[in-house]
C-alpha cells in the first residue's frame, strides 16, 4: 500500500498545542503505515499571515520529533497551478464568476449562503469578481476514520469560492490541488475542518481527483470549551520541553502512553508511538478540553 500524508499548518501565528496534535497524529499515522509525511506551509493570505512565523515551524516539529520526507512545500510558490485548475473550472462552467459583496449577499439572503445571483446574471467583465464553485444539488457522502458516517448537501453551505474578490487563492482550492498534486492519499487533521471536506470532495470529483482518507481527530479546548487558537490565546510550543508535551498529545489521541515515557527521550517517545499506534483507539468526539495535570 503506498500512503502519503500531510501537515499543512497556516502561518498565522506560532504553533501550539493543538497544531502538535494534528502534526503527531498524521505523522504517527503515515509512519504506522510505512508512509511518507509531508511539510505543507498554507502561506496563502498575506494579510492574515505573521511575519517571521512560518521560518519557526520547521524547528518546532524537529525539536518534537517530527521529521518530514522531501521538500517543504510553500503554497506561495504555487499560484500557477492553482490558477491553471480555476482557468480549468471557469472554462468547464464548474464555476464562475460573482461580484457580490458579503453585505449584498446578507440583504438578499437573510444569511450568507449564496443563491447563484451571478450564475443567472454575470457581472460585466472588468468588475473585480470572486470565483464560485456551481454546487447546487451536490450531495456528499464519505466515511471519516474517526467521526464515521458523513452526509452533507452542499446547498445547506450556497456555492463556495475558490478564488476570492481580494485577489486570494481560497483555501479550498489550494488544498484540493495541493493533496492531488503531491499524491496525498490520508488527510489526518483537527475536526474544526471536517465541515470543509464535503466541498474538498465536490471539488476533487469535478477535477477527476481520487478522495483521500480522511480522519478528523477531535480538537483541543480549553476549560471554557474555546479550541485552542491563535483567538484564544493558546500558549506556543515550547520546545524546551518536547516530552512532556508528546505525552499529554499522545494522552489526548486516547494511545494510553506508559507513564515511564515521560522520563524517555523525544525519539523514544516518537517510536513508542509509531509502535503503539491506533487510530481506532481515538474516540468519535468533535472536541473535547484538554486538562493540563499539575
Ligand atoms: N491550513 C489549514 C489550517 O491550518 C489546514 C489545512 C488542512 O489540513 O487541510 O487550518
Ligand atoms: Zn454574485
Amino acid at each position: 500500500m503506498t500512503y502519503i500524508g500531510r501537515f499543512a499548518p497556516s502561518p498565522t501565528g506560532p504553533l501550539h498545542f493543538g497544531s502538535l496534535l494534528a502534526a503527531l497524529a498524521s505523522f504517527l499515522d503515515a509512519r504506522a503505515n510505512n508512509g511518507k509525511w509531508l511539510l505543507r506551509i498554507e502561506n496563502l493570505d498575506p494579510p492574515r499571515e505573521q511575519a517571521g512565523i512560518k521560518e519557526t515551524f520547521p524547528n518546532i516539529l524537529e525539536a518534537h520529533g517530527l521529521y518530514w520526507d522531501d521538500e517543504l512545500c510553500l503554497q506561495s510558490d504555487r499560484h500557477q497551478h492553482y490558477q491553471n485548475v480555476l482557468d480549468a473550472l471557469l472554462l468547464q462552467k464548474h464555476a464562475y464568476r460573482c461580484n457580490c459583496s458579503r453585505k449584498e449577499i446578507i440583504s438578499r439572503c437573510g444569511n450568507t449562503v449564496y443563491d447563484q445571483h451571478c450564475l443567472l446574471s454575470p457581472p460585466n467583465t472588468d468588475a473585480q469578481c470572486a470565483i464560485r464553485i456551481n454546487s447546487k444539488d451536490a450531495q456528499i457522502s464519505f466515511t471519516d476514520l474517526i467521526q464515521g458516517q458523513q452526509n452533507d448537501r452542499l446547498n445547506d453551505y450556497g456555492d463556495f469560492v475558490v478564488y476570492r474578490r481580494d485577489n486570494l487563492y481560497a483555501y479550498l482550492l489550494a488544498v484540493v490541488v495541493d493533496d492531488y498534486l503531491q499524491g496525498i492519499t490520508h488527510v489526518v487533521r483537527g475536526s474544526d475542518l471536517l465541515s470543509e471536506t464535503a466541498r474538498q470532495i465536490h471539488l476533487q470529483h469535478i477535477l477527476k481527483h481520487p478522495t483521500p482518507t480522511y480522519a478528523h481527530i477531535p480538537v483541543a479546548t480549553n476549560n471554557e470549551g474555546q479550541k485552542l487558537s491563535k483567538q484564544t490565546f493558546a500558549p506556543a510550543l515550547d520546545i524546551e520541553n518536547p516530552v512532556s508535551t508528546l505525552f499529554q498529545a499522545l494522552k489526548f489521541l486516547d494511545q494510553r502512553p506508559p507513564q515511564e515515557l515521560l522520563s524517555a527521550s523525544k525519539e523514544e517517545v516518537i517510536s513508542w508511538g509509531i509502535n503503539n499506534w491506533k487510530i481506532s483507539s481515538i474516540k468519535k468526539t468533535m472536541a473535547k478540553p484538554l486538562q493540563v495535570r499539575t
